[in-house]
């Protein structure tokens, strides 16, 4: 027998509609790409969002067509997500840090028909329009006054496009798992894959982050996502800050320390959420000038390991709860989060950091188990290490175009490529990105807790620990550091520093100290480069 309720299928453009009749005026504001700052209630933000939808439809876009953004966090940024999935076809955000060959292979394996982009990546789109031929437009987020001479194929300012677009478009009644997003993983090793995501998948996920163990977001809460659109669907927070009415701060191209800051006291915000070095370079103003938060709660903390040494200084020092989250593209994208459950009582000091440094525990939406490689689950100890595998309804169940094959195992798992232990109490704690652990005699190191550990020392910036070539233990790891501004380290000073705060085996067999450590597009610490850097270089005594 099935349930006598209303059929009302989760599509993108129910929550746009939903936060222009309950939360009209509650303000979308941004560090516009052109300078000023920039303001509109989300009745205007649909009101533009259907414009946008129909002049799709007069360029010839048809659902399920791809329509590329290349784009800072702006309103405008916003409002085409709703536009091209209001008319059915897909928004693929396309990361700008990506090196240009790259762009232009997902722009062609996506097959993108429109190309929506900033004033600040026209010269490199002009550079690269030859290698693009799928594109029919390019619509550049501004408006004819700000609009630069280009030769980029039909080019138009958006705001003359969307003028030429229709207020009262009817959204598209898409099936709610017809696709709506498509962002391309990251690809350290061969080409990168496209993750495809649909109305439902989305909906589901937002609904899920707006919970307060996750993002915490209601009518009263103010949101900065530091987290671009084009970094794995932005979190959910395009959906989710509309969806529960919370306002929205988006920081354009001005990602600096000083910038993010001004945002945050200006627009008084109460949550905010992005990668570790984005904390790095935004406590490193703070200290220098010596700076406080005057409304700022909740600081959301994913992408890589949250270093111990920054979730102590955000909560101790500045009274900023840390969510430490993590997650993957494929994710749509995250799968836990680390709020405090009451099982453990009222933690403090040390034994909450030790809690927090955890990647926090699967909300609803996300099931989760590891296991050995035959595919036996491991148990939940915190010890234990096991092969961290999720399922979900915003998880991926292939890639797009079919590349990859079948990425499920037998009981319809993903394996998510991550070494990591589950404790007794649900709470995640990645150990190491399978292929970075570090395999010396068999036993594994984890390469993030020597970072974490390393960056604790007072003089260390950042650190990459990677496994290097040893005759009798095959693997030992190498410690790379940047030191902090005007501060100086030693090989000895920092291995002093390390033992006895870790196994003896685990201690580093040499530490390099390098000016920069080179990162990934999605600001990851990229080991693949590094590796490569230190190919040649040999352990002391080998
Ligand atoms: P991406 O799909 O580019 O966002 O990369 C996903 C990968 O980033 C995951 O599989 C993890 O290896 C890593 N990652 C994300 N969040 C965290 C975190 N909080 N701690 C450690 N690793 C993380």
């Amino acid at each position: 027998m099935l349930g006598l309720m209303q059929n009302w299928p989760l599509l993108i453009h129910k929550i746009i509609d939903h936060a222009a009749s309950q939360h009209p005026d509650r303000e979308v504001v941004s560090r516009s790409v052109e300078g000023p700052i920039h303001r509109i209630g989300y009745r205007d933000v649909r009101r533009r969002a259907l414009r946008c939808a129909s002049r799709l439809v007069k360029d010839g876009i048809k659902p399920g067509d791809r329509v590329a953004t290349l784009a800072w966090n702006t309103w405008r940024h916003l409002e085409s997500w709703y536009g091209i999935t209001g008319m059915g076809a897909v928004y693929h955000t396309i990361n700008p840090r990506l090196f240009p060959d790259q762009i232009a292979w997902i722009a062609n394996h996506a097959g993108d028909r429109i190309l929506m982009t900033d004033l600040t990546f026209v010269p490199l789109l002009e550079a690269l329009a030859d290698k693009l031929p799928t594109i029919e437009r390019y619509v550049i987020f501004t408006d004819d006054a700000h609009m630069p001479p280009t030769k980029l194929k039909n080019a138009v300012s958006y705001e003359s496009w969307i003028a030429e677009g229709d207020e009262d478009f009817r959204w598209a009644e898409v099936d709610e798992n017809a696709a709506a997003g498509l962002c391309y993983t990251s690809g350290t090793t061969g080409n990168p894959k496209g993750v495809l995501y649909s109305h439902r998948s989305n909906v589901l996920h937002s609904m899920a982050m707006c919970s307060p163990d996750c993002l915490g977001l209601g009518a009263r809460t103010t949101i900065l996502p530091v987290v671009p659109l084009f970094h794995a669907n932005s979190w959910s927070i395009a959906f989710s800050a509309p969806m529960s009415g919370a306002k929205l701060v988006m920081p354009g191209a001005r990602l600096d320390g000083a910038s993010v800051y001004e945002l945050l006291e200006s627009e008084q915000v109460t949550v905010t959420a992005g990668v570790p070095t984005v904390w790095m370079m935004l406590l490193q103003h703070m200290e220098k000038e010596g700076r406080r938060f005057s409304s700022l709660k909740r600081a959301v903390v994913g992408g890589s390991a949250a270093p111990r040494a920054m979730i102590e200084t955000f909560e101790s020092v500045y009274g900023v709860e840390i969510f430490h989250a993590w997650g993957m593209t494929e994710m749509s994208p995250v799968g836990s989060i680390g709020s405090i459950k009451p099982a453990l009582g009222d933690l403090k000091g040390a034994a909450l950091f030790d809690v927090k440094q955890k990647q926090g525990f699967a909300p609803f939406t996300v099931e989760m188990r590891i296991d050995d490689d035959e595919g036996n689950p491991k148990p939940w100890d915190g010890k234990t290490f096991g092969r961290l595998k999720v399922k979900g309804p915003a998880v991926a169940a292939g890639y797009f175009k079919g590349e990859g094959g079948n990425i499920l195992d037998a009981n319809g798992f993903f394996d998510t490529g991550d070494i990591a232990t589950i404790d007794e109490h649900g709470f995640m704690q990645i150990t190491d990105r399978a292929k970075d652990v570090i395999k010396s005699g068999g036993e594994w190191i984890s390469s993030i807790d020597l970072e974490n550990l390393a960056v604790a020392h007072p003089d260390v910036a950042e650190a990459a620990v990677i496994g290097v070539f040893h005759p009798k233990w095959d693997e030992r790891p190498l410690l790379i550091v940047v030191p902090k501004e005007g501060r100086e380290c030693t090989a000895k000073d920092i291995l002093t520093f390390m033992e006895g705060r870790i196994a003896k085996w685990w201690l580093p067999d040499d530490v390099q100290v390098v000016k920069e450590i080179p990162h990934t597009a999605t600001g990851k610490i990229n080991k693949l480069k590094l590796r490569e850097a230190f190919k040649i270089y040999r352990l002391p005594n080998t």
